[in-house]
């Protein structure tokens, strides 16, 4: 495996496999890497011939509360980890490179980033779109495959590359969780004992969610208000939202009539967890 930190070396890199006919196909993240992750890295290994996986904890899409400089690294593991997945390159950029002095030019999807996370977390996805555009203009990649996980972040990166007649074909991959249903997350380490009990209530609330649905309740308000309390009866939990969206633009329902996207952002202690499903009518 190749390690890459320089933008131009990169760059020449993409470009000579282009010249070869070989297709490229990208996993970004942000590294402290779990099956999550290498999920992504084997679908894109399927889908391509040589995979490049980004690791860089972008500071543009950090709010100032949030925990960019707390956010877990581990920059060893991770390239063992992607050694082992047979990954011809990582790309470790320095902030100092992708954001120079006078850096100005940012992207922005405008409307699908409206609620969810992005009411909860203002700039975000501008930092989101705007580091992957960059990333994708330096690996030059044919494909790129983001996580379920973050579902928002998913549909915002597929708008922004029809909207820019991206030629990159994005891929969705399904959310991995550990045994007993928890999303993997790199800021999972964040939980204590106690706390990681409680972080389940996510995963449990969306199945909750769906038992509900069954049973016949189909009236947004009072899932919500049921899963709220459902989640909260949990210790170290503060709900920052749940909400019931169609999977294709994100806007609101009222009532779950047809396959509904619930997504939920709940603190655990200090960890801000998110997790969602498609709950079916
Ligand atoms: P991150 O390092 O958190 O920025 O995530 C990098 C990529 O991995 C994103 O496309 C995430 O959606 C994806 N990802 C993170 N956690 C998971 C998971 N548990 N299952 C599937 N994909 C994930």
């Amino acid at each position: 495996m190749k390690e890459v930190k320089n933008i131009k070396e990169m760059q020449k890199l993409a470009e000579e496999w282009r010249k070869e006919g070989i297709k490229i196909g990208f996993v970004p993240t942000m590294g402290f890497l779990h099956e999550g992750h290498l999920s992504l890295v084997r679908i894109a290994k399927k889908l391509a011939q040589k995979v490049v996986v980004s690791i860089f904890v972008n500071p543009l899409q950090f709010g100032p509360q949030e925990d960019f400089r707390d956010y877990p690294r581990d920059i060893e593991r991770d390239k063992k980890l992607l050694e082992a997945e047979e990954v011809d390159v990582v790309f470790i950029p320095e902030a100092e490179e992708m954001y120079p002095q006078g850096f100005q030019t940012y992207v922005e999807v405008t409307e699908l980033t409206k609620g969810l996370c992005g009411a909860f977390r203002p700039g975000h996805f501008k930092g989101v779109t705007t580091v992957v555009l960059k990333l994708f203009n330096i690996v030059k990649p044919h494909i790129a495959v983001f996580g379920e996980k973050d579902y928002q972040q998913l549909m915002v990166i597929k708008r922004m590359v029809k909207d820019l007649n991206l030629d990159i074909e994005i891929v969705g991959a399904p959310i991995v969780r550990e045994k007993d249903g928890l999303a993997m997350s790199s800021r999972n380490t964040y939980l204590s004992e106690e706390e990681r009990k409680s972080a389940l209530s996510l995963y449990k609330a969306l199945q909750k969610a769906q038992e509900l649905v069954n049973s016949g309740i189909k009236d947004v308000k009072q899932l919500k208000e049921e899963l709220k309390n459902f989640i909260h009866q949990h210790p170290y939990t503060k709900v920052q939202y749940i909400e019931f969206v169609n999977p294709e633009t994100l806007e609101s329902v009222e009532k779950v009539d047809n396959p509904t996207l619930c997504a939920l952002a709940v603190f655990v202690g200090k960890a801000r967890l998110i997790d969602n499903a498609i709950i079916k009518p």
